[in-house]
């Protein structure tokens, strides 16, 4: 499969250059030139499938031409060891609870999946080019917490991979900050005297810097990578399969909460291999511009807003540039399939309330935006699914400030704030990182 850049300057690419480099040259992001179908059978009998064989069909659509079919079910087995229950909140609105993973949130699917692919490829060459044999490749990324802890857990013993993770100090939560400054093996977390966006800078300076690229093998794990954001797909053909067991999929509504867009996306491309949804709504905190460009026509960046659901705070989503080429850059088509939905912080908590109340159900604040997307937004007849994207122990200040109540930390959060802190200091000088990495 080759896969072409949005911006349409670039040559195309092959899986492994566009997994590798992650940002096609023209700065465009690669899309797969073709979205296979899966076939009918496969949806006839899916309500009878497990997670994880579902997503292997899947899988198998979208990489199966690049990789061997042997590898590529062990990397969906391996990235796969937990559920995505589908669970009742109230009437016809359901969870659906992407948060069962290492770090409690949904992109540990996506970082698992491509720590596993860039290795498959590393290896690959190891045994074509001798040349190449066992040099180690540097993933490095910046974060503002939640990004980092799910590249971290996902790149965790990976061999023949490091990474740096880069956070601005005394600016994440100590429990982002726990999963991924005590991991220790290949994985380095640099605590920069800065802000995020000092952080951000130091990689993208490391990544165009000559001398670094000749001393070492140097590649980022954005979330436009599409090794991260297409396995997302697997979502929603599970949530299908658990609605259809219970005889609720004939008016399926998806709703996602959204801020850089490549969760929606995701499901969006299993939408176009035939996933039978109905419609989708991108329900979306205070950065209202997605929900601005699906009444207007416009897409209109602005400065971040920051909010209580601030894993979506975005101004100017990455992947709106792939759901307007996906739709051959049409608003109707995409406005006739995909729904929008804002919620302000006040919002947000007289949601989470009224929700807590009614039903028991402990929403955090992103998933709580979905749930009311819904509850504001289905017609007679539908049935809603809505992500719930994080656990609401991973923001168990807020939660429980909102509430009133404790909320439990899984034991596996737990393990990682009993974990040892391991951090290297850092300026927000280029000059000091890049002489850090170069002694490496
Ligand atoms: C990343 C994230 C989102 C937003 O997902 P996008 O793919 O960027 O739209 C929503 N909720 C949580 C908890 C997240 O971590």
């Amino acid at each position: 499969m080759k896969y072409y850049s949005t911006n349409g300057q670039a040559p195309l690419a092959d899986l492994q250059k566009a997994v590798v480099k992650g940002l096609a040259e023209d700065r465009g992001l690669y899309m797969p030139e073709r979205i296979n179908k899966l076939p009918k059978a496969f949806f006839d009998d899916i309500q009878d499938m497990k997670f994880q064989d579902i997503a292997y069909n899947v899988a198998s659509a979208f990489f199966g031409e690049d990789v061997d079919l042997d590898s590529l079910q062990d990397l969906v087995y391996d990235t796969l060891q937990f559920d995505c229950p589908v669970v009742k909140v109230k009437d016809n609105i359901y969870s659906l609870e992407l948060f069962h993973g290492p770090t409690l949130a949904f992109k540990d699917v996506g970082a698992r999946f491509m720590a596993r692919l860039l290795q498959y490829f590393i290896r690959g060459k190891v045994c074509g080019d001798s040349v190449a044999t066992d040099e180690t490749v540097n993933v490095l990324v910046a974060t503002s917490g939640d990004t980092g802890s799910a590249v971290a857990n996902g790149f965790l013993g990976v061999d023949g991979i490091h990474v740096y993770v880069l956070y601005p100090k005394g600016k994440v939560s100590p429990i982002q900050e726990c999963q991924f400054t005590t991991l220790g093996q290949n994985i380095t977390a640099v605590e920069v005297d800065g802000v995020f966006d000092d952080c951000q800078a130091l990689v993208k300076s490391a990544f165009v810097d000559a001398d670094l690229n000749k001393h070492m093998k140097l590649t980022s794990a954005n979330s436009i990578n599409v090794a991260r954001f297409l396995p997302q797909a697997f979502y929603y053909f599970n949530a299908y399969a658990r609605m259809k067991q219970l005889n609720l999929a004939d008016e399926l509504v998806m709703c996602v909460p959204s801020g850089n867009f490549g969760n929606i996306c995701a499901a969006l491309f299993g939408h176009e291999m035939g996933l039978p949804v109905k419609r989708f709504i991108a329900a979306n905190n205070a950065n209202d511009v997605f929900y601005n460009f699906l009444q207007t026509g416009k897409y209109e960046p602005k400065p971040t807003i920051q909010t209580l659901a601030n894993a979506m705070d975005v101004g100017d989503p990455s992947n709106f540039a792939r759901i307007y080429d996906l739709y051959g850059k049409s608003h109707e088509r995409i406005s006739s399939l995909i729904s929008g939905a804002t919620y302000s912080d006040e919002q947000i908590r007289q949601t989470m309330r009224q929700c807590y109340e009614e039903t028991g159900y402990i929403l955090d604040p992103h998933g709580a935006c979905g749930y009311q997307a819904l509850a504001d937004g289905l017609q007679p007849g539908e049935v809603g699914v809505f992500c719930e994207t994080a656990h609401p122990a991973k923001f168990k200040e807020k939660v429980d400030d909102i509430l009133g109540i404790d909320v439990e930390i899984p034991e596996r959060l737990a393990a990682f704030m009993r974990g040892e802190k391991q951090s290297v200091r850092m300026s927000k000088e280029f000059g000091d990182f890049k002489a850090y990495l170069m002694q490496q």
